[in-house]
């Protein structure tokens, strides 16, 4: 690039501008076109240049697009906050709307502690999560973040919060039922609550399905349940991460869903805007949120939040979710996907693991698969497959897997129109660039 650029994100940009997005691809400025095999960060949910959602948000702008929620309320954000509860489980029935999933998270959790504050239980803090996760950069949700690279550089964080390890049952090498390795883990959780004392344990903060930090991981079914049973026994809260798995990408609106469990709240980003506006969710029930409201008011709110520009396009996005019955193809696509990916392990004996849920998938590269010992660093496989990739036109997303520690995973997260066809014309560039990877 020849021009000098005057911004930075987490390092120079070396990318080509982008120019225009259509459906599942995007092209950049010279023409050339690129399949969003990860719906850029697992966002854009329905596809790029949506005409319905263009056109509700082109309709919004001509009518007003901000007006401060202390002074009006706005049809926009009422509606979606109506749709996104007759969307999520019964007893989710009361949203509050912010720009982004680290707002969203940070907000879920001051929730709980205003709610525990109506309740008498002051002494109620700590928030148990999980190593490795991600839930977010700002100084709380990073605190709360199982992701070490991301958190050594600004320790020490703010208050220390106790952390678990989440179920990685494909490094487990023991002769455990998968039944029987879910309830291991969900363990975990009780020991934790107990050692740090039940009446100091404010809520546990989990993604259902593991995202950027574990690769698509899905622990074993009996994880949930147990979880949501251990919640209950001491009265902490159950806060379901759903930045990355919600809004139909797993093939339900709720990853929480799959396993019938209603969390006491929820938070939404992502594919939520899907692409379109920044714009996030905390989803929880009247029975913590009214408390709160009776006792004078949610102490807490940003001022972008909510807005009417925001929020006709989220409500558009529902819609073509529903209309198009995008979150039943994610389901039917997903496993198209997962069959194709796993086929890949007969091909390349460096790829030791496929894994995921719905149109939230990954496979996992290593140097042993019996041992699952990673592949070594210097073969830089995080970049380099992903630069060959790029380099074909296909845009994958990769992350260092076990907490940022070692290993490369890598996320396949089409946008939920993508049709098997479509599958086929990825698997196939997927296929080139591994065998370009493996030369
Ligand atoms: N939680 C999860 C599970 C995420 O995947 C992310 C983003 N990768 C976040 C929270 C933070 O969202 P944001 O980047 O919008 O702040």
């Amino acid at each position: 690039m020849s021009e000098e650029s005057y911004l930075f994100y987490q390092s120079r940009n070396p990318r080509p501008f982008l120019d225009r997005g259509e459906g599942i691809y995007l092209f950049d400025e010279s023409g050339k076109r690129y399949i969003d095999g990860s719906s850029g960060a697992m966002v854009s949910n329905i596809g790029h240049s949506n005409p319905r959602v263009l056109e509700k948000i082109k309709a919004q702008m001509d009518r007003a697009t901000f007006g401060y929620r202390l002074h009006f309320r706005t049809h926009p954000s009422e509606d979606l906050a109506a749709k996104t509860v007759a969307m999520t489980p019964d007893g989710l029935d009361r949203v509050f709307f912010v720009s982004g999933g680290s707002e969203a998270v940070e907000s879920a959790v001051k929730l709980a502690r205003q709610y525990a504050l109506t309740q008498g239980q002051s002494d109620r803090y700590k928030v148990i999560s999980r190593f490795p996760s991600y839930h977010g950069c700002t100084f709380g949700a990073l605190d709360l973040t199982g992701y070490d690279p991301l958190r050594e550089p600004f320790a020490p964080m703010l208050e220390g919060m106790p952390k678990i390890a989440a179920p990685a049952t494909y490094l487990d090498r023991d002769n455990l039922s998968e039944e029987a390795r879910g309830l291991k883990y969900a363990e975990l959780l009780r020991d934790k609550i107990l050692a740090e004392g039940p009446d100091s344990v404010l809520a546990f903060l989990m993604e259902p399905v593991g995202g950027a930090s574990t690769g698509a991981l899905v622990a074993p079914d009996s994880y949930y349940g147990r979880i949501r049973e251990i919640c209950d026994e001491f009265g902490v809260l159950l806060i379901y991460d759903e930045v990355m798995t919600g809004a139909g990408r797993t093939g339900k609106f709720l990853a929480a869903e799959h396993w019938g469990i209603t969390p006491d709240i929820v938070v939404l980003s992502k594919g939520f805007g899907a692409g379109y506006v920044p714009l996030g969710a905390v989803v929880a029930g009247k029975r913590l949120v009214e408390p709160i409201l009776d006792a004078g008011g949610f102490a807490h709110g940003f001022t972008y939040a909510g807005n009417p520009l925001a929020c006709a396009a989220g409500l558009a996005v529902l819609e073509e979710l529903e209309d198009q019955n995008l979150i039943a193809n994610a389901a039917t696509m997903g496993v198209v996907l997962m069959d194709e990916l796993r086929a890949l392990m007969d091909r390349y004996p460096f790829i030791g693991d496929v894994r995921g849920k719905g149109l939230l998938t990954a496979f996992e590269l290593v140097s042993d698969r019996d041992t699952m010992e990673p592949l070594e660093p210097r073969l830089n496989a995080y970049d380099r497959l992903v630069e060959l990739a790029y380099e074909r036109g296909l845009i994958i997303y990769s992350r260092r897997t076990r907490g940022g520690t070692a290993g490369d995973h890598f996320l396949i997260a089409p946008p939920l129109i993508i049709t098997e066809a479509q599958i086929a014309e990825l698997m196939s560039i997927l296929r080139d660039s591994l065998d370009a990877f493996a030369a």
